[in-house]
């Protein structure tokens, strides 16, 4: 088969490699669709020590089941599925609770860090433990379904968050997973929905996705930009999706004495924060990570056109060109928020 390798600091090398074998437990998966995530791209710079090079990458895909393994049940070839990124054990005292995304035992597809390395789905095959699998339903396309992971990302983010009906909730940052939250927080109650960002193109789409303020946090006072719009200078409610410690400080800034932030963005690994802001506010700080049951709402709401994936799409290239995506993305051309990769051949 062929595969998308990353092998040195911002290269990508697409060459041959083995079909994977699978366990007795596991599908093989043919990969009609795998995104780019974020992660990926602040990995390929070997920044962040978790994408340590040689590692097929991609986390977030949809394919076809192509064969399964002797033990497998439930499904069979062709069926249409997306999988959870977390490659989780469901033996061990975290999976038992349910919290899959904690498990004790855990891998993440296309992450190689000093603990463990797992190829992931930018390739033609897949191995897939079948508990990971979700089917996907026929009106929803592979390239949607792709983008079903970073929707659970988001959708945990907003289901462990107490959001009262009608509350005002900050959505600090406009890539695809703040696009996803928005919309998240829209679904688990949230009145009024601000989301801020510096970039005004991403603005226009998160006004496109459903949030009903948009502030250039570039520049200017965003808690004065904040009582302008909703006539309180904090919300109750924000949700962090960037991940560096100039906008986390922007988020408890804007959080209202006794309100609760969402961590989700995760690229500055330690920050420098006001201390004396967080217990004065009483503020309530939780990390999300990954998710933990999401998936079968996000998809049947992917379907009934309550959450949108498909917005977030900028372009779609073949596996082969996955160099160049990468270094779109790097770049950070303007309107570019989601890549999609499709192997040669991928079914439709
Ligand atoms: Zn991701
Ligand atoms: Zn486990």
């Amino acid at each position: 088969m062929k595969a998308l390798v990353h092998t040195a600091p911002m290269r990508l090398e697409y060459v041959e490699r083995a079909t994977p074998a699978i366990a007795p437990a596991d599908v093989l998966l043919r990969i009609a669709a795998v995104a780019i995530c974020g992660s990926d791209v602040h990995g390929y710079t070997g920044s962040t020590g978790r994408r340590i090079p040689p590692i097929v990458m991609g986390h977030e895909a949809a394919g076809v089941v192509e064969t399964v393994g002797a033990e497998v049940t439930g499904w069979r070839a062709g069926d249409r599925v997306t999988f959870d990124s977390t490659v989780y054990c469901n033996e061990c005292a975290e999976c038992r609770l349910g919290h899959i995304n904690l498990c004790l035992n855990r891998q993440i597809f296309g992450v190689s860090a000093p603990a463990f390395r797992r190829d992931g789905a930018m390739a033609d095959f897949l191995a897939v433990p079948n508990w990971l699998l979700h089917r996907i339903p026929a009106g929803v396309s592979f390239e949607e379904a792709s983008l079903v992971e970073p929707a659970a990302v988001a959708m945990h983010a907003a289901r462990i968050t107490p959001i009262e009906p009608g509350a005002v909730v900050v959505v600090v940052g406009a890539g695809a997973i703040g696009l996803l939250a928005l919309q998240a927080a829209r679904i688990r109650g949230a009145g009024t929905v601000v989301v801020m960002d510096v970039r005004d193109e991403r603005l226009a789409l998160a006004r496109q996705l459903g949030a009903d303020v948009a502030i250039n946090s570039g520049s200017g006072d965003q808690a004065e930009a904040l009582r302008a719009a909703t006539g309180k200078a904090t919300a109750p409610v924000v949700f962090e999706a960037v991940g560096i410690g100039k906008t986390v400080q922007l988020a408890t800034d804007l959080t209202a004495p006794g309100g609760n932030i969402t961590l989700i963005g995760n690229v500055q690994p330690t920050i420098e924060q006001n201390l004396q802001l967080i217990i004065s506010k009483e503020l309530t700080i939780r990390g999300s990570a990954a998710s933990a049951g999401e998936y079968s709402i996000c998809i049947a709401m992917i379907a009934d056109g309550r959450l949108k994936t498909a917005p977030l799409i900028s372009r779609t290239m073949p596996l082969a060109d996955g160099q160049a995506a990468f270094d779109a993305l790097h770049a950070a051309e303007a309107g570019l928020i989601k890549i999609v990769l499709r192997p040669d051949g991928a079914p439709e």
